[in-house]
């Protein structure tokens, strides 16, 4: 592979610095930041920024797919979405699965997690199973208990290649499972959930340590006396700092202040962006096919909604429209933070929390996941993105990998 030195550039160390310089990648890694000119081989091919930022590729934690590919349906659709990513700056991706960690679908976990390895994009380190140990599962699903049989089957049928599950702290016999987990070093992230404090605590003390799409499908517990506000899972988890948070920032899922109020308790050092993208995520407006059977109806300004007047759940929000770079671009405009502390929350942040030690991060050493952005009042749009050193989108010559954006 060519050694590619990215010049005059405004590098941004997520967390740390925003700064003029240049990015030498050579072997898939960053070889060297502000290389002596002279000391630069002339072998090495030479990129221009031309003065634009450059940010390590953004890291999505939760997604289920993307246009029109979702990871669980098949595994060419894995492959398909991993092409597509770079183009909105995503170079990481845990992809989510929803509804086939149950014993009927080990065949196909077996065979989607064959792909992993194999993409060309986007990097899939690993799963991030959403379920099956969940106590508000959504529509018509049942909550399954902690069941440390079946965790063993999904597990064995993913060949190890899970770097997060969520769990709900109120699911039946959830702390053995929360232990095993840890245990095989996979992140417990806590979620789907109607939990009393008592049941959070035992929770992130069997080693939970984050919450995902947080205050969404988190409901107040019962109120017992009136006039008193229950407590629950949402201000334990925002009280004990072993505990980060992600949000969906789309702005429909999540209200900028409640994001604001989670940075008051967390820093930003404790905030995750997040999708929760799904079917027509980074599409155009309009109404898309799904593979459940009804049609959604996708719009850039609200989400991804039922449009299937005969469904019972017409209207309803299923999922996300939004992609990590609109995620990011949103924040910048909701948070009064620096901005290397913002773009922390697509980056260093969620690499920390999927324990990805060489991701989200412009040092040297670290994977050369990178990209060059263009950047204007109506938002973030990826140039040029790298994984591993290796240029996998580029708008001179894929301008637009989903249609006209
Ligand atoms: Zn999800």
């Amino acid at each position: 592979m060519t050694a590619t030195l990215v010049d005059n550039a405004m590098m941004l160390r997520p967390g740390h610095w925003a700064r003029p310089g240049s990015v030498l990648v050579d072997d898939g890694k960053i070889a060297a930041i502000n290389p002596e000119v002279d000391s630069v081989d002339c072998l090495v091919e030479r990129v221009d920024a031309k003065g634009a930022l450059l940010t390590p590729g953004l890291i999505d934690l939760h997604c289920h797919g993307i246009g029109q590919f979702l990871y669980e349906a098949a595994p060419q659709q894995i492959q398909d979405a991993a092409s597509v990513l770079p183009s909105f700056g995503t170079t990481c991706v845990l992809p989510t699965l929803y509804t086939v960690m149950n014993r009927s679908s080990l065949s196909l976990l077996e065979r989607l997690s064959e792909e992993l390895p194999k993409t060309v994009g986007a990097a899939m380190p690993g799963f991030h199973l959403e379920g099956p140990f969940l106590a508000l599962p959504g529509a018509g699903a049942e909550t399954v208990a902690g069941d440390l049989v079946l965790l063993e089957e999904i597990l064995a049928a993913t060949g190890g290649r899970v770097s997060a599950m969520s769990v709900s702290p109120d699911t039946p016999n959830i702390i053995p499972v929360i232990k095993r987990l840890r245990e095989q070093d996979i992140a417990v992230f806590l979620t789907h959930t109607r939990a009393s404090v008592e049941q959070t605590c035992a929770a992130i003390d069997a080693g939970a340590q984050h919450a995902t799409h947080f205050y969404d499908v988190f409901p107040l517990p019962e109120e017992t006396d009136p006039g008193v506000r229950p407590v629950g899972a949402v201000e334990t988890i925002l009280a004990d700092d072993r505990c980060t948070v992600d949000f969906i920032c789309d702005n429909v899922h999540v209200h900028p202040m409640a994001i604001r109020a989670a940075l008051a308790a967390k820093g930003w050092e404790g905030i995750v962006a997040i999708t929760d993208a799904n079917i027509g995520a980074g599409l155009d407006d309009g109404i898309y096919k799904t593979p459940w059977g009804y049609s959604v109806r996708v719009s850039q300004s609200d989400a991804a909604r039922v449009a299937d007047e005969d469904h019972p759940q017409h209207g309803m929000l299923s999922g996300s429209s939004l992609t990590m770079d609109r995620a990011i671009f949103n924040l910048l405009n909701w948070l009064d933070l620096p901005e290397y502390q913002i773009w922390a929350m697509g980056t260093t942040n969620p690499a920390s929390v999927a324990h990805l030690a060489n991701k989200g991060d412009i040092r040297v050493g670290a994977d050369a996941d990178l990209v060059l952005w263009e950047q204007s009042k109506n938002g973030l749009q990826a140039k040029k993105t790298w994984v591993a050193g290796e240029c996998v989108f580029d708008t001179e010559s894929q301008p637009c990998a989903l249609g006209e954006r």
